[in-house]
C-alpha cells in the first residue's frame, strides 16, 4: 500500500475519532427549552445554543450572550414579540468569548456589551480560548467591542434588576456566571443531563476541565444556604428548577 494510502486512511480515522469524540460530549443532555420564561427572563434557542432576554421596567431589554446567529433572527423575533427593536437593547452580558455565543452582538447599537476582563481578548477576537479542538481555529476579528469589563463578586445595576457576576474559569479562561431573578445563568460552565445532573463542561471543547469542575464547586459553595438561586440555565441544554442543589449535589461528587 502506497503512503499515501496509509496517510488517507490515518486521517479519516483521526476525522471519525474527532466526530465521536463531539458527538459523545453532546450525548445525554437535555433538550433546549425554547421560549420558557423563568422570573421573567425568557430563554430564546439559536440553532444549536441559547441566550436569555430580559425586558427592563425602562423599554429595554438585556442579553445573556448574543447566539450564534449573525442574523440575529432569533433574537429579533424574541424582541419583536416583546414589541422591543434591536435598539433597545441596553445591555449584553456574554458568558464567554465562543462564536456561538457572541455573533448577534454587534447588531445592537446601543448595547453595552460586557464580559470578564479575562475573555475581551477573546470576546475580540485576538487571542484563542485554548481546548483540544478550538485552539486549532483562527484567530480573527470578531467585531465584538467589549463597552466594560466585569470583575468576579461585581453587581450591575440595571435599574429595577440587579445582575451579580461570578467567574467560572476553565471552560475558558474568563467565563463568567450570572446571578438575576433568581436565575443563575451557566452559559458553558456546566450541561443538565437527561438524567437532570448537572455535568461539567465537556473537556474537548474547554480550556481545563479540572479547572472548571474547581469553579463549579467554588460556585456552588459561595451560594448554597444563599436562597436566592431559584434555576439553573444551561446554553447548549435545558433548565433546572430545584436551586442550587443540583449543582451543590453534583460539586461534591468531583
Ligand atoms: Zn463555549
Amino acid at each position: 500500500m502506497e503512503v499515501l494510502e496509509y496517510s488517507a486512511i490515518f486521517v479519516s480515522l483521526v476525522i471519525v475519532g474527532f466526530g465521536i469524540l463531539i458527538v459523545t460530549a453532546f450525548a445525554g443532555r437535555q433538550s433546549i427549552p425554547d421560549g420558557l420564561e423563568i422570573n421573567g427572563i425568557r430563554i430564546v434557542k439559536d440553532r444549536f445554543v441559547s441566550l436569555a432576554v430580559l425586558p427592563l421596567a425602562d423599554g429595554g431589554a438585556a442579553l445573556f450572550d448574543a447566539g450564534d446567529d449573525k442574523t440575529g433572527k432569533a433574537i429579533l423575533g424574541e424582541l419583536s414579540r416583546l414589541g422591543l427593536g434591536r435598539e433597545n437593547v441596553k445591555a449584553i452580558f456574554l458568558t464567554h468569548g465562543h462564536r456561538d455565543h457572541i455573533s448577534g452582538a454587534p447588531l445592537f447599537p446601543n448595547a453595552q456589551v460586557m464580559a470578564l476582563s479575562e475573555e475581551v481578548d477573546i470576546a475580540e477576537g485576538r487571542a484563542s480560548s485554548g481546548g483540544p479542538i478550538l485552539r486549532f481555529l483562527p484567530v480573527k476579528p470578531t467585531g465584538v467591542k467589549i463597552g466594560r469589563t466585569l470583575q468576579d463578586g461585581e453587581v450591575v445595576d440595571l435599574g429595577t434588576v440587579k445582575v451579580r457576576v461570578f467567574a467560572v474559569p476553565g471552560h475558558t479562561a474568563g467565563c463568567a456566571a450570572y446571578l438575576v431573578n433568581g436565575v443563575l445563568i451557566l452559559g458553558d460552565a456546566a450541561d443538565a443531563g437527561s438524567d437532570g445532573r448537572v455535568r461539567c463542561s465537556p473537556w474537548i471543547f474547554s480550556k481545563d476541565q479540572a479547572q472548571d469542575r474547581a469553579s463549579l464547586r467554588r460556585l456552588a459553595t459561595r451560594l448554597a444556604g444563599d436562597g436566592c438561586v431559584e434555576a439553573l440555565v444551561f446554553a447548549h441544554s435545558g433548565v433546572l428548577k430545584q436551586g442550587i442543589e443540583p449543582l451543590a449535589l453534583a460539586a461534591r461528587g468531583w
